[in-house]
C-alpha cells in the first residue's frame, strides 16, 4: 500500500496549490519520477483516480517525467549517470559515490483552469 500514501501526499500538494491559485479545476499534473524510485506509475494512476474523486483534481491528466539515476563522486566531485548499476566514477575511477537523484517522486507543476 506504499503507493496509496504517496499518492495521497501528492494529491495533498496539488490541492493546496490549486486552492492557493483559486483553481476551478486541475487539468494536468506534471510529476517527476526517478528511474529507481519504488513508485509504480500505474499504481499512482489507479489510486489517483479513486482519491481525486469529487476534488478539483478529478480527471486531471498525470504526466510522468522520468529522471535518470545520477550519482556524485566523493573523491573528485563529478556527477554522472549510473548505467547498469555501475557506480564507479568515470572520471577518476573512484568507488565512493552517492546517489543524488533517480529515486524521487514529486510534483513538478500543475496546470489549472
Ligand atoms: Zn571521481
Amino acid at each position: 500500500m506504499h503507493e496509496m500514501s504517496v499518492t495521497e501526499n501528492m494529491l495533498d500538494v496539488v490541492l493546496r496549490h490549486a486552492a492557493r491559485n483559486g483553481a476551478d479545476r486541475v487539468t494536468r499534473i506534471n510529476l517527476v519520477l526517478g528511474e529507481f524510485s519504488t513508485v509504480m506509475e500505474a499504481s499512482v494512476q489507479f489510486y489517483f483516480d479513486i482519491i481525486s474523486k469529487d476534488t478539483v483534481a478529478e480527471g486531471a491528466e498525470l504526466n510522468f517525467r522520468k529522471t535518470k539515476l545520477i550519482a556524485s563522486c566523493s573523491d573528485c566531485g563529478s556527477e554522472f549517470e549510473v548505467v547498469e548499476y555501475d557506480f564507479t566514477c568515470p572520471s577518476c575511477k573512484g568507488s565512493e559515490t552517492e546517489i543524488i537523484s533517480g529515486r524521487e517522486f514529486q510534483v513538478e507543476s500543475i496546470e489549472i483552469k
